[in-house]
This record gives C-alpha cells, structure tokens and sequence, in this order.
C-alpha cells in the first residue's frame, strides 16, 4: 500500500481513534459522517475504525455508521492487514478485540509519522495505574513490554535505515520491566544508540521516575535535555482524589534533582483543570506550582468525564464556564513563562536536527533543539535530518527562528536520504 493524496483517491480508509476526551470521541463520529456518502458512491471502498474509541465503542460505531467495514481494538495492530484484506473479500462487519493479540508485534520498519527523521519505537503497551479520571487502563488493558531484544533489534534497523532520531514510546515509559531489565538499563543500552544522533522518550510517569534516569541522562550526550513528566495538579488533595500515588513535595523534589544533575534541562507536564470538586484554592496551588519550576512547555486540558472511569462516578461539578477560565489563566501565565524561557535563547548557538520544510512555510526549514524547542530559518530542503548549528535570532513562546551559521562547516557528515520513500520500498509492498 502507499499513501493516497486525498480520501476520494483512497481505497482503505482508517481513522484511528482517542478516546481520552470526550471531543476527541465525538470527532470520530462526525468524520464517519463524512465519509458516508462516499463509500456509498464506492462500495468497495474500505472505511475502518482504530483504535480506543473503536475498543470502547465497538456496538455504537456499528450503529451509527453502518457503512464501516471493521474497528479494531489498540492492541490488535498486528491483524490489520487480515482485517483489511477480509474487509475486501467478504462484505460485512468484523471487529477484532482479542485481548490475546497483546504482544506488541514488530513492525517491518521503525512506526513513521511526522517528522520523517525520527523513529518512533514503542516499548510497552497499556497501564497498570488507576488514575481516576483516566480511561486508558479500559482501553489500552494492562501494562505489556516488550523484549529488549526486539526493541534493541527495532532501534538498530532504524538507525541503520539513516534515521537520526528514536523516542521511545509508551504510556509510562519508567515503568518498563522485562526480565531483568528496567528502563533506565534498556535507556543505557550501547546497542540502542551505535550511529544514532539523539534519543528521546515520552511519557514518564512520576512514580516511576528515578534518580537513576538523569543520571543516565547526564552522562550520555546521545539522550536529550527533555524531560515530559505529567503532574496534572499542584494541590494535594486534588493528586489524592486523582489516585497519582505522590505528593507535590515529592514531585518537586524529582525535578530539583534531575536538574541539579543535567544542566539546561527542559521540562514539560500535563495539567487537568476543573477535576470533580476542584475549589478555587486548589485551583490557586496549581497556579503555584507552574510560577516555581517554570516549564518550558504545559499541555493543560479541561476535565472530560469519561465513562468506565473512577472519576465518572463522582459529581462533575466544576461549571464549564469556570473550567475555561481556569484553563485560560493557566494558559496566559505559563505564555508569559515559555516566552521568558525562551527568549534566553536569543543570540545563543544551538545544535538543532533539521526536520525538513516547515508545514506553515516550505520556504523556511523547521528543526529542533536538543531540548526540543523549534527553531525555523531559511536553508535548502537537502539539509533534512542533518545536525547543524544555528544562532537564535528572535523567539515567541513557541518557536524561534534562527540562522544557519557557517553552514559549510558545520555540517556534520551525516547521511541524508529520502527516509520516506525508502522505508516504502523496504516494505515491498505493491499499492493497492
Ligand atoms: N500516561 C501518562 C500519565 O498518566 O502521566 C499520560 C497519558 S494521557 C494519554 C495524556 C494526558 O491527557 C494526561 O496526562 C492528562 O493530563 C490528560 N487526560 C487524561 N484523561 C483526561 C480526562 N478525563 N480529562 C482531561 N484530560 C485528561
């Protein structure tokens, strides 16, 4: 199979699914809607739901949208290419949810997306936490990792295929555990890394974060000055009510010392305003604790009620206007923090991977520092996935812009292919 340039030219069409807000739920429905009339017009046309609202809401999918093919659970990705095939065979409904098909299966090459330099390489599946409000654990089921032969043997073909960047994947990467080995071992694995430029990971859970991690972080180049760890409240008794199995102190004192260890660390976390009986008090700590640590970047979201979850069982009862201006005072302060933040990086020189043409501007390049921060500026398209020096010349809160300083020498020798049409090939594929 290859990409089709628009839905009218596609024969599959897979929409793959979150179901963490109830928005993101609704989307699905509405873009089902959509595609009615065209699979109508093409009966052969296959339309197929993904994902965690396809685990959650198999029955009402089949109901409302008649016209789809088949859904297919988040942990079922290795039948895909069954389902779709069957899709086209027989004409009628099938949905896979088979809590067996858990082993996260190896794909032929590292999972590509956007951007095209980095290989996004997952290490566990699921959660084992009850967090209260959170409907992952219903959708995604129980922690599983995998191996680290596979993952070493994933990492390895990616960097042998020219990538210059891995992240690992899963919802709490620190929390993985197989056999022997933990996160930070398989994080300091030297056979992850041979002609790798630099390593991220997302998400890190809290509890699991240790000392040992920015440790690691500090003596290994290759791993990033990023640090993602979701806090989602400054109040205590809101984390309580959470379930997040820590305090504000404790959380805190897990960043003090991962800065104290890996200088110019950036942070970013996860913040949910309006939980069921947040006061305005509660609220204030949280407003607190984004003044003192100051991250570099917050994704703050108003409490969805989620069915299934802990939380659903207790009063929502945070008006919807004063959960948007919760979320709206969150957002202004930390705007003025991430452009403070940033602006001390004007008429700095970073090492930056350049990602390729910006989707706003093809003219400019984006790329992004070590810290993640992005910077655009003007160079040629063949730049793409070469690590090269940039001085910052301005910066917003979020992103910067930059030039290329003595671009001819700073080049490194890194080998630059069309990363993209390669991994097509690899797969061997023919479209359909
Ligand atoms: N596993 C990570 C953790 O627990 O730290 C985060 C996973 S979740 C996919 C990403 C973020 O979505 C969460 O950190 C939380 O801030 C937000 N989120 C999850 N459930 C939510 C809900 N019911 N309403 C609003 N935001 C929610």
């Amino acid at each position: 199979m290859r990409p089709a340039a628009s839905d009218r030219e596609a024969d599959v069409i897979l929409l793959n699914t979150c179901a963490i807000r109830e928005k993101a739920s609704q989307k699905v429905f509405a873009r089902l809607g959509v595609l009615r009339p065209l699979k109508i017009r093409r009966p052969d046309l296959v339309v197929g739901v993904c994902g965690c609202v396809a685990q959650l809401e198999q029955r009402e999918i089949f109901r409302r949208a008649p016209h789809v093919d088949f859904v297919m659970g988040p942990r079922n990705v290795s039948s895909l290419s069954t389902l779709v095939n069957e899709a086209r065979n027989k004409r009628h409904q099938l949905a896979v949810f088979d809590p067996r098909d858990s082993l996260i299966p190896e794909l032929p090459v590292a999972a590509l997306r956007t951007p095209r330099t980095r290989a996004y390489v997952t290490i566990m599946e699921g959660c084992n936490k009850g967090c209260t409000f959170c409907v992952v654990p219903a959708t995604r089921g129980r922690e599983a990792c995998r191996s680290p032969e596979s993952i070493l043997s994933e990492a390895g073909r990616a960097a042998g295929e020219g990538f210059p960047e891995i992240e690992l994947l899963g919802q709490n990467v620190n929390a993985y555990r197989s056999g022997a080995w933990d996160f930070t071992r398989l994080l300091g694995a030297d056979s992850l890394t041979p002609g790798l430029k630099r390593l991220r990971f997302t998400t890190s859970h809290p509890l699991h974060f240790k000392n040992s991690i920015a440790d690691l972080m500090a003596a290994r180049p290759v791993i990033c000055r990023y640090l993602h760890l979701p806090v989602q409240s400054g109040s205590n008794a809101v984390l309580s009510r959470m379930r997040r199995g820590y305090t504000i102190e404790e959380y805190l004192s897990k960043i003090a010392y991962a800065r104290s260890r890996v200088p110019g660390l950036a942070l970013s976390t996860d913040i949910i305003v309006g939980f069921p009986g947040e006061t305005q008090g509660e609220f204030e700590r949280t407003l607190d604790l984004i003044r003192e640590p100051r991250f570099d970047l917050i994704y703050s979201f108003v409490y969805s009620r989620r069915p299934g979850t802990p939380a659903a069982g207790m009063a929502d009862d945070v008006l919807a206007e004063v959960k948007s201006d919760r979320l709206h005072r969150l957002q202004e302060i930390q705007a003025g923090i991430q452009a403070g933040i940033n602006a001390g990086y004007v008429g700095r020189v970073e090492e930056v991977l350049v990602e390729g043409p910006s989707a706003m501007d093809p003219g400019v390049l984006a790329s992004r520092t070590n810290t993640g921060k992005i910077v655009n500026f003007t160079g040629p398209s063949e730049w793409t996935g070469r690590l090269l020096e940039v001085r910052i010349l301005n910066a917003t809160a979020n992103s910067m812009r930059g030039e290329a300083r003595d671009a001819a020498a700073s080049l490194t020798s890194l080998r630059h292919r069309d990363i993209y049409e390669e991994s097509l090939s690899l797969e061997g594929g023919s479209a359909p």
